[in-house]
C-alpha cells in the first residue's frame, strides 16, 4: 500500500430531500475515491446523515411519530440515492448511531475536562430555522440575516467552547498550509472571516427547548448543538465503521468536501474544535459550488429541483456523473440545463466516446475476428507514435488534475485522447488496409494501437463513469478487475497481454434520448437503471451500412439537418494544372456561378490537366479553406473511389454552374 486517502462528504440533513447538490458532493467524493483506490491508495470514503436538531424533532412531531422513527423513514431515499449513482462509499454514518453519541459525549468530556468548555448566560437573537443565536448587529428590521425569519430575544444558561483561544493559531494554520481550505478564494473569505474577533462557541441548548440530542455528559438538561455533533462525525466513524481497529490510522483526513455555505463552520468551527481536542486538522477541506437551474436558484416553490433519480432514469447514472463534473470546475457555481447536458452527451459520450469505442470494436471483429492482433514495429508510423505518447502523457496529467480537484479538467484531457483516437482512424483507415494484402502488417499494428487506446481509456473514466469503464473492460476482452489497484504502476503502452475475444455490444451511449420528462421531477423512491431508458430500441450494431466504410457504427448516422449543413453545388472547370513534386494533387480553377474558386485535388493519378476544362462537377462550397502543399484549396470536388478515385462526379454540360445540389 502506496498511501492512506480519506475522502468525506458532509452529512446530509435528513430532513431534506436529496437532489442535485447532494449528489454532486457525493459523486466528486466517489470519483476521488475510486480514482486513489486504482492508484493504489487505502482508502476510506465516509458519507452519511445529520439526524438531530429541532427541524427533525418539529418534522416529527408534525407527523406524530418519535423522532427517531422519522429518521428511520427517510434514512432509505439517501441510501438508495447512493446506490443508483454507483457511489463506492465505505461507511454511512447516522448521528443517532448509539457509538457515535458516546464518541461525541467523550470529545465534550474531554474538552470540560481541560476547561475548554465554560458555562454562561447568553441573551441574544434566536432563529429558530437556522437554530442560532444571532448578535444586535447582526439582526435586521428583527429578521435573521440568514433566512429573512423574524428572530426572537431568548435569554438561557448555555455551555460555551473556548474558540476564541484558537483564533491566532488558526490563522496562522491556514497562512501556513496554502492546501488547508481551497478553492483560494475560499481561502481568502475564511481569513477575512477571522479580522474580526472569533467569539466562543455556544455549544448547548437547554432540553427544554430542543430535546432530540446528544446529552451533555456533564448537564443532564441539554443537549449538544447540532453542528458540534455533526462534525464529531469525522473522527467517530473512524472508531466504530472503520475497517481496521486502528482509529488512528486515517486520521487526518485527506479532504474534506463540502458546500460553500457551510465553510465556515467546517474552517473555523471544525479546526478549532481538534485544536482543543489536540487532534491534527484535516488535510485540505474544499468548498465546492452551488447549481442553479436554467440560471435560476433551485427550490421546492419554483418547482426546479433537479431530481437525481429522474436524470439517471433519463439519461444513465454515468450521463449524470459524467455532466455534473465535466461542466464546471469544481468550486464554482453552475448551471443545470436540460440543453448544456443533452449537447454534452451527445458530443462527446454518444459522438466521442461511444463512437470511438463502436467503431473500434467492430473493426477488431470484422478485421481481425475479434482477438487484439500483435503489433508490427516495423509497419509503425507517427501517427502510432503520437497515439501512444499522448496516452501515455494521460495518467500524469490525470493525477495532478485530480490532486487539484480540477474534475473537468481531467475530463478533458480524456476527452482529448478520445478525439485523438477517432482522428487517428480517420486517418490510418483500416477498412482501406483490410482491402489489401500487402498491407496486413500495417492493418494488424493500426488495430493493436486502437486496443491500447480503449485499454487507456477504460482505465482513466473508471472512476467517474464506472459502468461505462466495466463495459468497455469487458468488450475489450480484458481479464483484470476494477478491484484490483489496477494503476498503482501506471500503464505502459504494449505492455498488456490481450487473451481474451473482444466483443461489440450495443452502444454505450445511445443518441435517441427521451425527451425532458413533462411537469416536475418528482423523486422517484429507488428507481434504479444502468443504462437509460430508450425510446428507441438499439439498432443492430453488427450491420455495415451499404456503400459506407465497413466497421461504420450506426452512432454515424446523421440526421437530415446534418446533411442539409453541407452545400453542394454545381461547378465547371476552367482550368487544370498539375502541382509541382505531387503526382497526386491537381489545382483546378473552377466556376460555381457566384465566384471562380480553387481547389486542390487528389485526381492527379486519374486525369491529366488538359482532359478537364469543360466539365461539369460537383463541390463542395462551405468548406473551410486548408493548404495542401503550400497551395490554398477553396473547396472540394466529389468523386467516387474506396482508396484511389474512380471518377469525378461528372453532370451533364449544361447543369448550370451554382445550382444547388441535394
Ligand atoms: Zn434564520
Amino acid at each position: 500500500m502506496k498511501n492512506k486517502f480519506y475522502v468525506t462528504t458532509p452529512i446530509y440533513y435528513v430532513n431534506d430531500v436529496p437532489h442535485i447538490g447532494h449528489a454532486y458532493t457525493t459523486i466528486a467524493a466517489d470519483v476521488l475515491a475510486r480514482f486513489y483506490r486504482i492508484r493504489g491508495y487505502d482508502v476510506f470514503f465516509l458519507t452519511g446523515l445529520d439526524e438531530h436538531g429541532q427541524k427533525v424533532q418539529q418534522a416529527a412531531a408534525k407527523a406524530g411519530i418519535d423522532p427517531q422513527t422519522h429518521c428511520d423513514r427517510l434514512m432509505p431515499a439517501f441510501k438508495n440515492l447512493w446506490a443508483t449513482l454507483n457511489i463506492s462509499l465505505d461507511a454511512f454514518i447516522r448521528t443517532t448511531d448509539k457509538p457515535h453519541q458516546a464518541i461525541v459525549q467523550r470529545c465534550l468530556q474531554s474538552l470540560y475536562d481541560k476547561d475548554l468548555i465554560y458555562q454562561a448566560e447568553y441573551t441574544g437573537w434566536y432563529c429558530t430555522f437556522d437554530e442560532r443565536f444571532w448578535t444586535e448587529k447582526d439582526v435586521e428590521n428583527g429578521q435573521c440575516p440568514d433566512c429573512r425569519r423574524p428572530v426572537e430575544q431568548v435569554s438561557e444558561r448555555n455551555y460555551f467552547f473556548r474558540m476564541s483561544r484558537y483564533q491566532q493559531p488558526l490563522i496562522d494554520h491556514i497562512k501556513s498550509h496554502p492546501e488547508f481550505i481551497r478553492p483560494e478564494s475560499r481561502r481568502n473569505e475564511v481569513l477575512g472571516f477571522l479580522q474580526k474577533p472569533l467569539e466562543d462557541l455556544s455549544i448547548s441548548r437547554p432540553k427544554s427547548r430542543l430535546s432530540w440530542g446528544v446529552e451533555l455528559p456533564f448537564d443532564r438538561d441539554c443537549v449538544t448543538y447540532v453542528w458540534f455533533d455533526a462534525l464529531v462525525n469525522y473522527l467517530s466513524a473512524l472508531e466504530y465503521l472503520g475497517r481496521t481497529t486502528d482509529a488512528t490510522k486515517f486520521w487526518p483526513a485527506s479532504v474534506h468536501l463540502v458546500g460553500k455555505d457551510i465553510l465556515t463552520t467546517h474552517a473555523v468551527y471544525w479546526s478549532t474544535m481538534l485544536m482543543g481536542m489536540g487532534r491534527p486538522l484535516p488535510e485540505s477541506i474544499f468548498a465546492h459550488g452551488w447549481w442553479t437551474v436554467d440560471g435560476e436558484k433551485m427550490s421546492k416553490s419554483r418547482g426546479n429541483v433537479v431530481a437525481p433519480n429522474a436524470m439517471v432514469e433519463q439519461f444513465g447514472v454515468d450521463a449524470f456523473r459524467y455532466f455534473l463534473l465535466r461542466e464546471v470546475p469544481f468550486g464554482q457555481d453552475g448551471d443545470f440545463s436540460h440543453s448544456a447536458f443533452e449537447s454534452r452527451y451527445n458530443a462527446e459520450l454518444a459522438n466521442d466516446l461511444g463512437n470511438l469505442v463502436s467503431r473500434s470494436l467492430t473493426m477488431l471483429g470484422n478485421f481481425s475476428n475479434n482477438l487484439v492482433p500483435a503489433m508490427d514495429q516495423k509497419s509503425q508510423t507517427d501517427l502510432d507514435r503520437e497515439l501512444a505518447q499522448t496516452a501515455s502523457n494521460l495518467f500524469p496529467a490525470i493525477d495532478k488534475h485530480l490532486a487539484n480537484l480540477e474534475f473537468n479538467r481531467a475530463l478533458e484531457t480524456i476527452l482529448g485522447l478520445v478525439q485523438l483516437a477517432n482522428q487517428y482512424i480517420d486517418k490510418t483507415a483500416p477498412w482501406t488496409l483490410a482491402k489489401d494484402p500487402a498491407q496486413d502488417a500495417r492493418l494488424k499494428t493500426v488495430l493493436f494501437h486502437l486496443a491500447e487506446v480503449l485499454r487507456f481509456l477504460t482505465l482513466a473514466i473508471y472512476p467517474f463513469i464506472p459502468t461505462t469503464a466495466e463495459a468497455m473492460r469487458t468488450r475489450l476482452g480484458m481479464t483484470v478487475s476494477f478491484d484490483q489497484a489496477l494503476l498503482a504502476n501506471l500503464p505502459v503502452w504494449g505492455d498488456y497481454a490481450y487473451t481474451g475475444e473482444t466483443t461489440k455490444g450495443t452502444s454505450l451511449f445511445p443518441k435517441n434520448l427521451p425527451k425532458k420528462p413533462t411537469g416536475q421531477a418528482a423523486e422517484s423512491s429507488a428507481a434504479s437503471t444502468a443504462s437509460p431508458k430508450k425510446a428507441v430500441k438499439d439498432k443492430k450494431d453488427n450491420s455495415i451500412p451499404s456503400g459506407g466504410e465497413p466497421g461504420l457504427p450506426p452512432a454515424d448516422q446523421i440526421g437530415i439537418e446534418d446533411f442539409m449543413k453541407v452545400q453542394l453545388k454545381v461547378a465547371k472547370i476552367l482550368h487544370a494544372e498539375r502541382i509541382p513534386k505531387s503526382d497526386k494533387l491537381l489545382k483546378l480553377q473552377v466556376d460555381i456561378g457566384t465566384e471562380r474558386r480553387q481547389i486542390v485535388a487528389g485526381i492527379g493519378k486519374k486525369y491529366t490537366p488538359e482532359e478537364l476544362p469543360g466539365r461539369t462537377i460537383v463541390v463542395v462550397a462551405n468548406l473551410k479553406p486548408a493548404k495542401l502543399m503550400g497551395v490554398e484549396s477553396q473547396g472540394m470536388v466529389l468523386a467516387a473511389g474506396d482508396k484511389d478515385v474512380v471518377s469525378l462526379l461528372f453532370l451533364p454540360d449544361d447543369a448550370p454552374p451554382g445550382t444547388k445540389v441535394k
